[in-house]
Order: structure tokens, then sequence, then C-alpha cells
């Protein structure tokens, strides 16, 4: 059955967020050959069109107004009413992020409609099956939707984005929201931790725990994730620790983290920050400890001192880059 499909893009630091083309690619499937909407909302906003339709949007809807400049609840929640009212889609797809996961149940109420979170796959069939995991990453389940709208989150970082195309391009469509009676108005974002990739969107994450001993100890890491092109992230042991910034930490009471590889270093593996990597692609753990947990979730382990394990790694991939 064809669907109109909505996608929220999501714009940070100046560019769209890769989780922005990972939600067309999911209202794609969704669509069944239906038609894929991307929704901007910002203020002058416009100019990053053509990068959706690249990523495969057949058409852009764009709200603007100077309210919905930074995230608030209350600006966006009508924001995209005023978008859902005009589009009636029959599929809604958000990022399962900081803004997805506030934004989606607000939706989903007004709406009256039920919500699937944190999809991590979609599957084609007679029905949709969307697959997410559950007590903490201990296991999935699959869920179908046999009624209503469809509207789920995505978990950045698992479905993959269609293939940038520069020849695809599309309609934009202007829509205009009525903004009013704000409960809270964001006045400038300071962000903490400014440099680097984004943890959640990384391919590559360097992990450090309470067993790289310092602030000062984090460096060798922070080199390895350089010459791979990756984020630093961090157990809460090694936050707790005053080691590094809590924005860093991984697992149930940090971020969830899906990259490519991640390298877990002087970390013993607690169920808790397993909570937040363990869908990781490809783990790699580093301890001196050969009976540490990590190594029960790792496809490679490395039985050694990080101090030394790390800053080898580091020269080996720098020759690599060199060859390559
Ligand atoms: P440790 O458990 O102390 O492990 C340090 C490891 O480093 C050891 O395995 C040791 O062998 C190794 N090591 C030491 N020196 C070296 C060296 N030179 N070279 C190599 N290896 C070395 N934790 C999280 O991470 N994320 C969360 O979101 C989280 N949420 C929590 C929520 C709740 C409600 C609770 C109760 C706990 C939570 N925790 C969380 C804490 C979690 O239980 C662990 O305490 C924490 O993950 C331990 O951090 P760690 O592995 O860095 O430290």
């Amino acid at each position: 059955m064809a669907r109109k499909v909505l996608a929220l893009a999501e714009i940070r630091d100046g560019s769209l967020r890769n989780v922005s083309f990972e939600a067309i690619a999911a209202a794609k499937i969704i669509a069944q050959g239906g038609e894929v909407v991307s929704v901007l909302a910002g203020e002058s906003v416009q100019s990053y069109a053509n990068e959706l339709f690249f990523h495969g949007a057949d058409r852009v809807v764009v709200v603007e107004h100077p309210h919905l400049t930074h995230y608030t609840p209350d600006g966006y929640s009508q924001a995209l009413m005023a978008v859902i009212d005009e589009e009636k889609p029959e599929g809604i797809v958000f990022g399962h992020t900081a803004l997805g996961k506030d934004l989606s149940p607000k939706l989903a109420t007004k709406l009256n409609s039920g919500l699937v979170s944190d999809v991590v796959s979609v599957e084609e069939g007679g029905n949709l099956i969307f697959t997410r995991p559950i007590y903490s990453g201990k296991a999935f389940e699959k869920k179908i939707v046999t009624d209503g709208l469809i509207f789920v989150t995505v978990r950045p970082n698992n479905i993959p984005p269609l293939e940038r195309d520069e020849s695809r391009s599309g309609e934009v469509k202007a829509i205009s929201a009525d903004i009013k009676d704000l409960r809270t108005i964001v006045k400038e974002v300071v962000r903490k931790t400014t440099e680097g990739v984004d943890l959640s969107e990384a391919k590559v994450i360097v992990a450090g725990g309470r067993g790289v001993k310092s602030a000062e100890g984090f460096k060798p890491l922070q080199e390895l994730a350089k010459v791979l092109g990756g984020a630093v992230g961090a157990s809460r042991g090694a936050c707790d620790a005053g080691y590094c910034d809590y924005s860093l930490q991984i697992g149930q009471t940090g971020k969830v983290v899906t990259p490519d590889l991640y390298i877990a270093c002087g970390i013993s593996g607690a169920i808790q920050h397993l909570a937040g990597m363990s869908n990781s692609k490809v783990i790699v753990a580093i301890n001196k400890d050969p009976e540490a947990n990590i190594f029960k979730v790792a496809d490679y382990g490395i039985v050694g001192d990080l101090f030394e394990v790390v800053p080898l790694l580091t020269e080996e991939f720098k020759k690599l880059k060199v060859h390559s």
C-alpha cells in the first residue's frame, strides 16, 4: 500500500544531521512506493532542501518562524502540527535523538496515535516489521502497526541512508504556522564540547574507562580517535572520577551509540555500560584483566596495558593512512 510519509530533518551547527537522511531511508521503506516528504523547521532553513532531495526526499516542506531558531517542545509541536494538518501523512519518521525523543510522544498524544520508538530496522513485507531493542539492548522485539498512523523514531546509525545523488530534485513548499504561547524561549545555546565528531553519529568511537586513570590519560585515546576520524566516549566510571565530561558518557544513563567500530579502553563492561554500546557493529576491548566482562561482548580482545596498546594502534593506523 503506497503511503505519504513525513521525515523530519534535523540541523545542528549549521548542517543537516545524518539522521535526517536515515529518516528519509526509513520513510522510503514505509512509503512502499508512495511519497516521502522531508520537513525542515527553523529560521531561514530552505537552503537545506537540496541536500534532502539528493538523499531521496520526493518533496520538502519548510516551516520558518523566528521562534523555531532553537528547539522548544511548544514551538516545534505547533510547527509540526501545521505540517501534519496540511499534508495528512499516513506515516511519520523522526530520528531517535534528544529532539525526536522529546517531541515524538508529545505529537503522538496530540494525534491520538501509537508510537514505535528507537527502531533499528524496518523490514518490508505484507506488514512492515519494526525491530527495536528492549531491556537495555539485551533483547529485540518486532512490532507491526495494524491500524492508523505509522509513527516511528529511528536510532541514529542503523538505517543506511540512500546513496547521495545530485541529479535528484523536487518541489519545495512553504507552510506557515502560527507559533504562539511558548512557555520557554531559548536565547542561546552554549555547548560544552564543541570539538570533534558528534558521539551519537560517529562511525568510530574510542571510549575510556576508569582504567585511563586521569584526564591526561585520555590523550592517547584522543589521538587514536583523531587518526580514525572518530569520537571519544567514556564509561560512567571515568566521568564519575572526573577524568572527562558527562557529555561523553555512554550507557544506560548516558548516550546509546551504534558505531561501526567501538574501541573500549580500560572499561570493565558493567551491564549499564553495555546497554549503551553492545549493538556496535565491531567491538574491540583493551583491558589488563583477561576476565573482564567487556571481553564477553567484544569481537576482538586485547589483554594488555592500554597505555602501551593504544599508542601502538595509533602508529599502525597512521602508517595505513600514509600508504592508502
Ligand atoms: P571499572 O569497573 O573500575 O573498570 C576499570 C577497568 O579498567 C577494569 O576492568 C581494569 O581491569 C581496567 N584497567 C585498569 N587499568 C588498566 C590499564 N592500564 N590498561 C587496561 N585496562 C586497565 N556506567 C556506564 O558506563 N554508563 C552508564 O550509563 C551507567 N549507568 C549506570 C546507572 C546506574 C543506575 C548504575 C547503578 C550504574 C551505572 N553505571 C554506568 C556504572 C556501572 O555500573 C559501572 O560502575 C561503570 O560502568 C564502571 O566504569 P569502568 O568500567 O570505567 O570502571
